[in-house]
């Protein structure tokens, strides 16, 4: 078999942890295995790099940020290779550029147009373990670019795609997907299978166990991933096609905190409006997630969006004057609040459970500011302050077992 396994920043934060990885492949190789492990920083590193960077250059270019945050993913591969020398392996480690990692050139957020497998085919023909430095690659230019936050899961999935590896498993610091994030939820509980299209939501609405790029690449390969503990050794979460998957009504609950409100009060009720402003937005190369449009009043109406926390003020800026010329009341923006979101495939067929995430909210006493459905997944925007809270809340209408019946 060949078998890809990406462990996550904790599991290779000290030596200790180091040799407990080093076990982990060995222990696949020695069973006669091809072993690729796609691995990331150590422990905080890259946030450390992103500090170090801000007490330079707070506006330091993202080719350059590029450029240091790769650092941290060729530490771990390093000290990982010479953790499976000392266990007496034969293996190499790569940069993402020497795995043959080619994307695209938009620093800081790259996306990988190809991967040529000649090298890591080479190595392993010579029955070698390969390890690969996650989150980054190559552009046409010969500069490195980083995948975004949580990139090395789409490293580690892009190689298995691209080798048809027959397994990928991502290793973390939980023993699989729960039904909220475990660190937050006591009484949250690990699945045992979700489906690609549920587990794209969930890392699509805040949880960051998997990256959701990641998943969309495995789904659209068809590459079936666990996620497990690289401490404890217990069976994980397979995220895999819909048909092999039960269905649950609800299969978890997220918290997104990355978040602005941009809110434009009394414009004229007129054709055109909406067209401009989000025309606007769009010019200005930002995402808009939650849109809502009151119903017109005396000529005027309101309009409400979200973007992402840090698009907020550019947001402002990039529709401040069409806004002011047509006379709206005023512009405004905060990063105060929160979106929280179930996902399941049943929702689809069962009636009652908007109702049911509403209701939780109302009896937590939490004012719900919007709403955005979609077949899988119903999300709230409310007051930051209240996130935690409301997460418990929905959980539990959905998932104590009195409500489960
Ligand atoms: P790694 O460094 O291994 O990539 P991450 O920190 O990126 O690990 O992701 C693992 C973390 O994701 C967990 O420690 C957990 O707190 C968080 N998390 C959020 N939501 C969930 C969820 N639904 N299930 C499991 N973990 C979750
Ligand atoms: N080290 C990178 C990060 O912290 C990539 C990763 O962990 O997947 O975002
Ligand atoms: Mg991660």
């Amino acid at each position: 078999m060949l078998i890809v396994q990406k462990f996550g920043g904790t599991s290779v934060a000290n030596p200790d942890r180091v040799f407990n990885v080093a076990g982990i492949i060995t222990e696949k190789f020695k069973e006669g295995h091809d072993v690729i492990a796609v691995v990331s920083a150590q422990g905080d590193t890259t946030d450390e790099l992103i500090e170090k960077a801000r007490e330079i250059n707070r506006d330091a270019s993202r080719r350059e940020m590029d450029m240091l945050l790769s650092a941290g993913e060729q530490i771990s591969a390093a000290l990982l290779a010479m953790a499976i020398e000392k266990l007496g392996y034969p293996v190499i480690s790569l940069l993402g550029w020497q795995a043959g990692f080619n994307t695209n050139s938009a620093y800081g957020s790259a996306r990988i147009k190809r991967i040529n497998t000649e090298r890591i085919r080479a190595e392993l023909d010579k029955r070698k373990i390969v390890i690969v430095a996650g989150f980054q690659g190559i552009n046409r230019h010969g500069d490195i670019t980083t995948l975004g936050r949580g990139g090395s899961d789409t490293s580690a999935v892009g190689i298995a795609a691209a080798l048809g590896a027959d397994l990928c498993q991502i290793f973390t610091d939980v023993d699989g997907v729960y039904t909220a994030d475990p660190r937050k939820v006591p009484t949250a509980f690990k699945l045992d299978e979700i489906t690609y299209d549920e587990m794209l939501e969930l890392a699509t609405l805040g949880a960051q166990v998997l990256n959701n790029r990641s998943v969309e690449l495995a789904k659209k390969y068809n590459i079936e991933l666990e996620v497990l503990s690289s401490i404890t050794k217990v069976p994980g979460t397979r995220v895999k096609e819909a048909v092999k998957v039960e269905k649950m009504l609800v299969k978890g609950v997220a918290k997104d905190t990355n978040v602005a409100r941009v809110m434009i009060v009394g414009v004229p009720d007129k054709p055109g409006v909406a067209f401009q402003v989000f025309s606007r937005v769009a010019k200005a190369h930002i995402n808009v997630d939650i849109i809502l449009q009151s119903v017109g009043r005396d000529n005027t109406k309101d309009i409400t969006f979200t973007v992402a926390s840090d698009k907020g003020a550019e947001s402002v800026a990039a529709i401040k004057d069409y806004v002011e010329k047509i006379g709206a009341k005023s512009l405004t923006y905060d990063t105060n609040v929160a979106k929280i979101s179930i996902v399941g495939a049943g929702m689809e067929t069962h009636e009652g459970v908007a109702a049911r995430m509403f209701e939780a909210l109302a009896d937590a006493g939490i004012n719900i500011q919007m709403i955005s459905t979609s077949e899988i997944k119903i999300s709230v925007l409310i007051d930051a302050a209240d996130a935690d809270r409301a997460v418990a809340a929905v959980h539990s209408a959905f998932f104590d077992v009195q409500n489960m019946l």
